[in-house]
């Protein structure tokens, strides 16, 4: 098995295996991602969601609600398809290459996660006998962000002759729908217009406007093919098209290069002139200088990232397979974040949720911290929005931030699942802890950090009440979207508890300096709303049941009959596709992880005893249905050293769009379960925790593993991390990094080895 590529031979031609490979070789870097559709297109009968996406760029639509009631939105965001330039057509004589005609002697496909492209081997006989083996390469440059290419290498096996080439660069496209499934958009499709269709030399450029957002975006495409005899070039309206002519012999091999250029009117004001520089920039370096950029990119990006099971290689591909749809899917600028499916599909039209906080983040700020404060950057400048957004829901002061959106406005429908999770505030709250902690980059703290934790704190103090001398948050939903608006949902109090003493205290400690005065200013911040801060965060309750020893996803949780599991045929799994909400709502039945999360990022805040009846309890009555749910429950096992549960739980994870296990990998990756796979051995297994007086460490190693390493970064020092008989950190440079290995304290100079002792 090669170590870095993931390859699937002897693939066969079925519409669900197509549209799901679509997805898993989908070509990204975080700014543009195309989906891994065939280049010469499928015939009839066959589905396929064809799309190219740019990270940020929108379309707004109607949002019908059956009922208009006061505050209810009526307009959403969704994530454009934007022109198509994958089309490639090839004539064998006069042949067409299809893999549904002929006979396929060979089909593969691949991605090389070294070198950073995929591939797609044929080798295949037409109708009358010629035979050509077909490689395709496809990259989505890290280095150039705009710059999408394709490689098409044809080499004859058994004749002579004219080859044709047509490469299409096509303006007329639309989003894909699907009227039955809830997580998949529906209606309107066309978002954008094609405006201008130029030629400039031997490059083509379609400038097209989003319908209603009021965005431009600007691809453009050159064919380059050194050994063509014929080319010619015509227009249409919405379209380009070049067809290049090309004699083969037998055994030789022709190819043809294509570049992409995109850009887009949100980062630049003249995305037709940028993406001209760009295009002369990157066709003039060559691709061969593209691939060796790719290269040292990912080198460093494999340097940091370093996770790996010792011994166990089919498991080290799959890690890396995940690790590497998040550099694929995560934004690398403030105008943009990571969507729920990153770049490789349409699922949940684009958005970003709390899965970019709470799952994705972790990853980055251990190992791009730069990338991970890009995240939080993006956050701050929806801030207003989210202040705006909290006006909306009745509140005098503070920001909410949108349940999911992508340039600010909240985008979700169905408030039940969506507007009420305020959780989300407390979520990126907790993000800029983590940054924090990790990086101790007071800068972002100071200018943005601070601001998004004060504004979203507000937001607790004007939703709680106190009753009884105790601070509740009542009508809100937690991340179980199988129980909707409850009162004190455990999750979301001790979230609010945490993000209150922690706007309190940074505070504190900032305005010292004298560094935070204008902000003080600028949010007309007063002492007393401090005192309010700490007094809500103290006093804020924690359900709790005696009789069980558990803590009660909310108030009522537990008067609720248990959903009847015996009875459900497995068909009718997930639950959100059989079952209305409001019957969902009325049983203890869990979609995802809940209080069980709140075990893993507020570990402190309970006792393992209830930590561990709890999890067993929760562990009856979950069914997994979110795809963020298994890594979680991965993580607390380990927590709770339970192992092999914390395996089994992982293995879930790992295969998930790799094995369709949700069987909607179709609609794209499923980013937050990726970072949760990260999570579930580093802070899982590992047992890693960055708190505010060091990094806490208690490793545990599974039976059937005989290791694993790690590396993180931690206030800007590399420290590497290998577990096997012993625990060994090391760290290259001189420090002094308080360490606590299972409890107890060490410091970290450069090599610290210690004696694995399993404490569980
Ligand atoms: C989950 C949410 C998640 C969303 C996007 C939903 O199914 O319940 O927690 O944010 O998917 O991944």
């Amino acid at each position: 098995m090669e170590k870095w590529i993931y390859k699937i031979d002897n693939l066969e031609l079925n519409n669900s295996d197509n549209l799901l490979n679509e997805t898993i070789f989908h070509n990204a870097n975080g700014y543009l991602g195309i989906r891994g559709c065939f280049e010469e297109g499928y015939p009839k009968g066959y589905e396929t969601i064809r799309g190219t996406y740019i990270n940020g760029i929108y379309n707004i639509s109607e949002m019908k609600q059956a009922e208009q009631l006061y505050g209810f939105i009526n307009e959403k965001q969704t994530i454009v398809n934007v022109a198509d330039t994958q089309g490639i057509q090839l004539l064998i004589g006069d042949e067409r290459f299809h893999l549904f005609e002929g006979s396929i002697i060979n089909y593969s496909r691949s991605l090389d996660m070294k070198n950073g492209y995929t591939i797609r081997e044929i080798i295949w006989k037409s109708p009358k006998g010629k035979i050509v083996q077909i490689r395709i390469k496809r990259m989505a440059s890290f280095v150039e962000k705009n710059l999408f290419t394709v490689e098409y290498e044809v080499k004859s096996i058994n004749f002579k002759g004219l080859l044709t080439w047509i490469s299409t660069h096509i303006g007329k496209v639309q989003n894909y729908s699907n009227q039955e499934d809830p997580r998949v958009a529906k209606g309107a499709v066309k978002h954008l217009e094609p405006k201008k269709v130029v030629t400039e030399g031997d490059a083509s450029y379609i400038i097209s406007e989003t319908t209603t957002s009021g965005l431009k975006v600007c691809s453009a495409v050159r064919n380059i093919c050194s050994d063509k005899k014929n080319s010619t070039v015509w227009r249409e309206k919405t379209g380009i098209f070049e067809k290049i002519e090309i004699d083969i012999q037998k055994e030789e091999t022709v190819s043809l290069k294509k570049y992409t250029v995109l850009t887009d009117s949100l980062r630049e004001t003249d995305c037709l002139s940028n993406a001209e520089v760009i295009m002369n920039r990157v066709t003039r370096a060559g691709l061969t200088e593209m691939y060796r950029l790719q290269k040292i990119y990912l080198d460093d990006f494999w340097n940091r990232a370093v996770l790996e099971i010792d011994g166990n290689e089919e498991l080290n591909l799959a890690i890396k397979y995940n690790l590497f749809q998040l550099l694929q899917s995560v934004g690398k600028d403030e105008y943009c974040s990571v969507a729920a499916k990153g770049l490789s599909g349409e699922g949940y039209e684009g958005h970003y949720f709390w899965d970019a906080e709470i799952y994705i983040f972790p990853f980055f700020v251990l190992t791009y911290p730069h990338i991970a404060r890009n995240l939080l950057e993006y956050r701050y400048r929806i801030l207003d929005q989210a202040k705006e957004n909290a006006k909306i829901l009745g509140h005098t002061k503070g920001a909410l931030y949108p349940w999911r959106t992508i340039a600010g406005k909240e985008c979700s429908g169905y408030f039940l699942s969506g507007s009420a999770q305020y959780h989300i505030n407390s979520d990126i709250a907790y993000a800029v802890i983590q940054y924090y902690l990790a990086t101790k980059d007071l800068d972002l703290i100071v200018h943005k950090g601070l601001e998004i934790l004060l504004e979203t704190a507000r937001l607790w103090v004007d939703t709680g009440h106190y009753y009884q001398d105790q601070f509740h948050i009542m009508s809100v939903t937690g991340p179980d979207e199988y129980t909707c608006m409850v009162n004190d949902n455990y999750f979301t109090n001790v979230s609010a508890k945490y993000h209150l003493k922690w706007a309190a205290r940074l505070y504190r400690v900032l305005k010292e300096t004298g560094k935070i005065d204008k902000l003080i200013r600028k949010i007309d911040l007063t002492e007393n709303e401090i005192l309010e801060f700490e007094q809500a965060s103290e006093k804020m309750y924690l359900p709790y049941s005696e009789e069980l020893g558990i803590n009660p996803q909310d108030t009522d949780f537990l008067s609720k009959p248990v959903w009847d599991f015996k009875k459900t045929p497995k068909e009718n799994y997930p639950l959100l596709l059989h079952y209305h909400p409001l019957y969902l709502n009325r049983f203890q039945v869990c979609k995802q992880a809940d209080t069980v999360l709140a075990y893993f990022l507020y570990e402190d805040m309970q006792s393992r005893e209830v930590m561990r009846t709890s999890f067993e309890y929760y562990e009856k009555i979950t069914t997994h249905d979110s795809s963020l749910s298994t890594c979680i429950f991965s993580i607390v096992a380990s927590k709770l050293g339970l192992l092999e549960k914390a395996v089994e739980y992982m293995g879930d994870s790992i295969y998930l769009d790799l094995h369709n296990t949700h069987k909607n990998t179709k609609d794209g990756i499923h980013t937050a379960n990726m970072g949760g796979i990260y999570m579930a051995i580093v802070y899982g297994l590992a047992g890693l925790g960055i708190k505010e007086d060091g990094i806490y460490l208690s490793p545990l190693l599974p039976k059937t593993w005989n290791g694993y390493k790690f590396k993180i970064v931690y206030e800007g020092y590399e420290l590497e991390i290998e577990v096997n008989e012993v625990c060994r950190l090391t760290c290259k440079e001189e420090v002094n990094i308080p360490v606590y290995l299972y409890g107890e304290r060490y410091s970290l100079n450069n090599n610290l080895v210690l004696e694995k002792k399993n404490e569980i």
